[in-house]
């Protein structure tokens, strides 16, 4: 459990950034993983009186305030009606309803975890972060920028016809993922695989061949999915080693481009 010596709930975002700016602050999201360190916290900063914790939906897309939880992104009908089950899906291992009733997408987008499951199918789906200070960055670039002092106000998702699956391996039902994978097809009928937990962040992988443009079958699914395991990098940690990872890459992608064609996104 981590220690503070002052607690703040900011009434604007201009007042949670500039604590933020201190060298011990900390924003707090649900602090599912914060209670998990010993982080001797100087100034934690609560933003859950900014109205943060709203889905809205606009014409062209959606933006989920950074406090909205995992379980509020599990039961919206408007995300499933616009993405089908996909996010559904990419939440409802991770631990439990009660777990998913505090964690925050902002915390869970901001930690950047490499076993990160919504990571992994957000960036699939082409969603950006609104930054306070750095404005709207795609999460393909957010990924590998540096832990600053930012603040993350939401997650914008385009809406744009785009439809993804999202399938996982794991050892048992809510342990992290061992390989996470999301196929998407956009409106103009190009495709994109994200691929997470390798063990490291999600990474993108475009169709640039064009293996999926004629139609997906078993085998151009097979040859998306080769081209995807050989294009990424994988590890080994204590849920896999890297070549079950490649493994399970191909079956996964080649899967999920499958269940695309079959309707089940
Ligand atoms: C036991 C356990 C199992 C888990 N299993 C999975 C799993 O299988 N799959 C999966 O995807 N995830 C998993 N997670 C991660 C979880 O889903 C959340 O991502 C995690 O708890 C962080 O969300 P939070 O709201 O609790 O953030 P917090 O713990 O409050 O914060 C996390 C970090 O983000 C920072 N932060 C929070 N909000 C903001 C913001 N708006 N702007 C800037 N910085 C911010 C905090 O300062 C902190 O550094 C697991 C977590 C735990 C504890």
């Amino acid at each position: 459990m981590f220690t503070t010596q002052q607690y703040v709930v900011a009434s604007s975002l201009d007042e949670a950034y500039a604590l933020n700016q201190k060298p011990r602050a900390t924003v707090l999201g649900g602090c599912g993983w914060l209670k998990m360190g010993r982080r001797a916290i100087g100034t934690a900063i609560d933003l859950s009186a900014l109205g943060l914790d709203r889905i809205e939906e606009f014409d062209d897309r959606f933006e989920l305030g950074a406090m909205v939880t995992l379980r509020q992104i599990e039961t919206s009908e408007a995300l499933a009606a616009a993405f089908g089950p996909c996010l559904r899906e990419s939440v409802r291992h991770i631990v439990g309803v009660q777990f998913r009733n505090c964690a925050t997408i902002g915390g869970s987008i901001w930690g950047r975890f490499g076993f990160s499951d919504p990571l992994t199918c957000l960036t699939a789906l082409g969603a950006s972060v609104r930054l306070h200070h750095a404005g709207l960055v795609p999460l393909s670039e957010f990924i590998r920028m540096d832990y600053d002092r930012d603040l993350l106000v939401a997650v914008v998702l385009p809406k744009a016809g785009q439809r993804a699956v999202y399938l996982t391996h794991r050892a048992t039902q809510t342990d992290f993922p061992v390989l996470a994978a999301a196929v998407c097809r956009r409106a103009d009928g190009t495709y994109c695989a994200a691929v997470g937990a390798r063990p490291q962040r999600a990474a993108l992988v475009e169709d640039t061949e064009g293996l999926l443009a004629g139609g997906v079958t078993d085998a151009s699914a097979r040859a998306f999915a080769d081209f995807a395991a050989d294009r990424l990098t994988f590890s080994s940690n204590l849920r896999g080693s890297a070549e079950f990872r490649r493994h399970l890459c191909r079956v996964l992608v080649r899967r999920a481009a499958i269940q695309l064609e079959e309707g089940q996104a």
